[in-house]
């Protein structure tokens, strides 16, 4: 299996505050596993294509609002990984993949952003895709807060299907869209979640394309209200690939702030994918 990482330094150091800190304890501990040598590690960097994808995508008053706030190279340059390693897995030159972010992306919509998120890194990747001739993709979303940016987005797509498992029982989800799924589940544990994720992986079986949101403020010690354990993450991981098979999977990071956490959960991920 070639496994492709996305990682560039720029995420521990210019990243959303809360999201920042995570970010080097869990490469470096990636870094240090047995394993790391098997994977292909990438740095992304922006490009022409990134900076049209993301003018697709956004407002110009959207992204001058984030300009203003400081986070607009960041962001970009985590879209920009996304993208990339959607094209590589397009291109059968990579089996799965795992992206590093800076900033977040599911509660970013065409003209607004919030909660650590700016710009929406997987709509830019799944309009590559498009571009690519890639259409029908699943975008499974288990970061415990809704992905309101991502629905807005992609909502409209017959091809695409969106499974949005979320926590906050104050979000009034609109699922009467075409393939949009929110899935509430309070205080969910790894056997809720891995339950609710067989209830609902069958919706997407005719999907050429994966996408995981992967938020690690989903577990226990996280700041998320979901309940679940590293051994959860590889279960899940698993139950993605054999879900897959050949087809393309690409992780991207979400949610998650405890740098003890995301130097357990991040590197068995990654270890699930191989
Ligand atoms: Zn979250």
């Amino acid at each position: 299996m070639r496994v492709g990482v996305f990682y560039h330094p720029d995420f521990a150091e210019r990243g959303y505050i809360t999201l920042r800190h995570r970010i080097k304890p869990a490469y470096e501990a990636l870094r240090r596993q047995d394993y790391a040598n098997k994977l292909l590690f990438f740095e992304p960097s922006v490009s022409p294509l990134h900076q049209e994808l993301l003018q697709e995508i956004h407002t110009d008053r959207h992204i001058e609002a984030v300009k203003a706030e400081g986070y607009h190279e960041v962001a970009l340059l985590s879209a920009a990984g996304v993208v990339s390693a959607a094209e590589m897995l397009a291109a059968q030159q990579l089996d799965r993949a795992f992206c590093f972010v800076g900033a977040g992306g599911h509660h970013a919509g065409r003209n607004y952003s919030w909660g650590f998120c700016y710009y929406n890194d997987v709509a830019m990747a799944v309009l590559r895709l498009n571009q690519l001739g890639v259409k029908r993709i699943l975008i499974l979303d288990m970061d415990p807060h809704s992905g309101d940016g991502t629905r807005d987005l992609v909502a409209l797509d017959p091809n695409i299907v969106h499974i949005n498992f979320y926590a906050d029982e104050n979000y009034s989800y609109q699922d009467n869209k075409l393939n949009n799924y929110g899935i509430l589940l309070e205080n969910a544990t790894d056997k809720d979640f891995l339950q609710a994720l067989e209830d609902n992986l069958p919706k997407a079986e005719n999907v050429e394309f994966v996408i995981v949101i992967f938020g690690h403020d989903s577990h226990c010690e996280d700041y998320g209200d979901f309940y679940l354990t590293i051994d959860g993450y590889r279960e899940f991981t698993h139950r993605m690939k054999t879900f897959c098979g050949t087809r393309p999977l690409l992780y991207v990071l979400s949610g998650g702030s405890n740098p003890q956490i995301a130097a357990l959960a991040i590197p068995a991920v990654i270890e699930s994918l191989l």
